[in-house]
């Protein structure tokens, strides 16, 4: 449990924890998983000491933040064995001014068994995920679907565009071969 929750004035963004229900009422902008309170909007804390009650004043209006369901996009950040880092740039068509990073696990790449993420993506790549849990401030990404995936890949050699030919993704200048999970609608967009 983050001590952060428990102040007043403290910025929030959905799915953060801000206690659990033997410590305090959940008010408005917020719902309760499990017995832990997490906040439903963007805003700030309010904590009412004396009614022991937490509640989130929303801050900004019709700003876009990536939730659950949320279509997802932003360069690959830093690649690990079983685990990718996204910096998300947009959602859907949308651009964001905010923030916000997402995680690609390895069992959330495909529905079929994937052993190293380094065949998944590598960083610099563009890819499109889907968001499916917002737990912790952490946007936690699927790329399973078809439509999911890297969207732009560019050459590990020589940083060139790679292309899709006869389903292989290839570098036109220089000739080498890679491996992506690709969206359907590879270098498309
Ligand atoms: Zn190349």
């Amino acid at each position: 449990m983050s001590e952060g929750g428990r102040k007043s004035g403290q910025f929030v963004v959905p799915g953060d924890r801000l206690g659990v229900i033997e410590e305090f009422m959940p008010g408005s902008g917020t719902y309760v998983v499990a017995g832990v309170i997490h906040s439903k909007v963007t805003g700030c804390t309010l904590l009412d000491k004396l009614n022991k009650k937490v509640s989130v004043y929303p801050l900004i209006h019709g700003v876009s933040v990536p939730k659950v369901g949320s279509i997802v996009e932003g360069q690959v950040s830093d690649v690990q064995s079983k685990s990718a880092t996204l910096r998300i740039s947009r959602i859907g068509k949308k651009l964001l001014s905010g923030n916000f990073t997402g995680i690609l696990h390895i069992s959330d790449v495909s529905p079929d068994y994937v052993e190293m993420m380094y065949d998944v993506s590598k960083p610099g790549d563009v890819m499109r995920a889907k968001v499916i849990s917002t737990m912790n401030r952490a946007h936690h990404l699927s790329t399973s679907e078809k439509n999911l995936g890297v969207i732009y890949a560019f050459c590990s050699q020589c940083g060139h565009i790679l292309t899709l030919r006869r389903g292989e993704l290839g570098c036109p200048k220089c000739g080498k071969i890679e491996k992506r999970k690709i969206a359907s609608d590879y270098g498309k967009g």
